[in-house]
């Protein structure tokens, strides 16, 4: 009998383990389940705010996955699991039967954490932590921005996808601002005490941009506790700010179809066996990427697809009956904080008594004394790391 994979999500951590499934078994039937026809991605995302590259450089498709990888691919809302049957019910009615599923959702928005923001008020405040329609409107509000307006970040709690991501774009935005809106101000209001990379965008940015970022944390009383909307107007301890762009980044949890699965814990997230992924509250179900907690790797796109690739190895391993190879993983997050300017942090992992924890002295940060040609290197590579990265998934 062939045996029957199903995947849920066709990002980083979807599209990944589907390929490689494929790859390392081509007699399962692998089918993917992803509503879009394209995928932009998170990643690179805060380069396009910048200008430094356009919306069709960062999109991706399925044509690769069906007619090389011989992956079957619907694109439908999944909407219910049935682990007890083991079916999966598609928003068309569709039921598939798996022997075994891939749930990688990415993440969902807990919207009611700041009184007044909603799903509708993301439409004028964008989150823009999902790309396409979000990341555009975020784009075409900084460029609408009035000459020496100010633009506000509120920055999410942790846990959340991508930890240097809110620097990133503020970095990217600077950019911007600095060719084309010279005397606009940044403010970042960040509920955290500190964040990934601290002193490296702190050191960039004043470097690069002098006094034009301002950043705020919760020792400062930071939190962002209500917004109004209509005013554009946020309220914290720390300060009320009024500003012409705001860019409210909530905080998240576990992907929708993860809680309708039964998948999550008290969390939001959902726990899983760090070592292949199989969830822990339903059998033969396994989450990868942003909705899994995978002990000390961070929510990020390189994480997500090298836990496709441990998963794919998993579930071929468990269908053969064969022990479970194992494995290092291994992530990496660049950040450009201007184009020629790249920091990034490094990590290694490895399986200790079933939790994934770091491999100590194996990665680490860009040192703090690099010099620009190294900063230049460093934006280099992460641009050659986009292109590794999504050819290694779409192609
Ligand atoms: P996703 O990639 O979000 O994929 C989830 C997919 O599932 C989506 O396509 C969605 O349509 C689909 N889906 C959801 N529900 C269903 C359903 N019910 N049925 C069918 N399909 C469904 N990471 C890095 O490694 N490097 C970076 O430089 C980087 N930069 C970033 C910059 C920004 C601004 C942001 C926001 C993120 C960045 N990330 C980066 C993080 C990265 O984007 C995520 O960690 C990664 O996308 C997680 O992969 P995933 O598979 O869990 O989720």
């Amino acid at each position: 009998r062939v045996q029957k994979v199903v995947v849920i999500g066709g990002g980083f951590g979807g599209a990944t383990v589907a390929k490689y499934l494929k790859r390392f078994d081509a007699e399962i039937e692998v089918t993917l389940i992803e509503p879009k026809t394209t995928y932009m991605t998170c990643p690179g995302s805060n380069w396009y705010l910048a200008g430094l590259v356009d919306v069709q450089s960062l999109t991706h498709d399925y044509t690769n996955l069906i007619a090389k990888h011989q992956v079957r691919v619907i694109h439908q809302m999944a909407t219910a699991v049935d682990a007890q049957s083991k079916t999966v019910t598609l928003e068309n009615g569709d039921v598939l039967s798996y022997d075994k599923l891939v749930v990688s959702p990415g993440i969902d928005f807990k919207y009611d954490a700041i009184d007044g923001y909603s799903k509708e008020a993301a439409q004028i405040l964008p989150h823009a932590w999902q790309a396409g329609t979000q990341t555009e409107l975020l784009a075409k509000q900084i460029k609408e921005m009035p000459q020496g307006g100010r633009f506000l970040m509120v920055a999410p709690p942790n846990p959340y996808r991508c930890a240097p991501g809110p620097y990133e774009r503020i970095s990217m935005i600077a950019a911007y601002f600095k060719e084309h809106n010279p005397r606009a101000t940044i403010m970042i209001l960040d509920p955290k005490t500190k964040f990934s990379k601290q002193a490296l965008f702190h050191q960039g940015w004043q470097e690069l941009y002098g006094e034009m970022i301002e950043w705020y944390g919760a020792q400062d009383g930071a939190t962002v506790s209500k917004i109004d909307v209509a005013n554009k107007t946020v309220y914290s301890d720390f300060d009320t700010v009024t500003a012409d762009v705001i860019n409210v980044i909530p905080a998240q949890k576990a992907g929708k179809i993860a809680f309708t699965a039964g998948l999550t814990d008290a969390t939001g997230w959902c726990p899983v066996n760090q070592d292949t992924f199989e969830s822990s509250l339903q059998k033969d179900i396994y989450v990868i990427g942003d909705s899994a907690i995978a002990g000390a790797m961070p929510k990020s796109g390189h994480s997500a697809s090298s836990q496709g690739k441990m998963c794919a190895a998993a579930i071929v391993s468990a269908l053969r009956d064969l022990p479970m190879p194992q494995t290092r993983n291994v992530n990496t997050c660049y950040s450009l904080v201007s184009k020629d300017w790249g920091i990034s942090i490094v990590g290694v992992y490895e399986n200790r008594d079933n939790r994934i924890a770091e491999i100590k002295g194996a990665g680490g940060v860009s040192p703090m004394s690099a010099s620009l040609q190294e900063r230049k290197m460093e934006a280099d590579y992460a641009r050659a790391w986009y292109k590794s990265i999504t050819m290694d998934i779409w192609n």
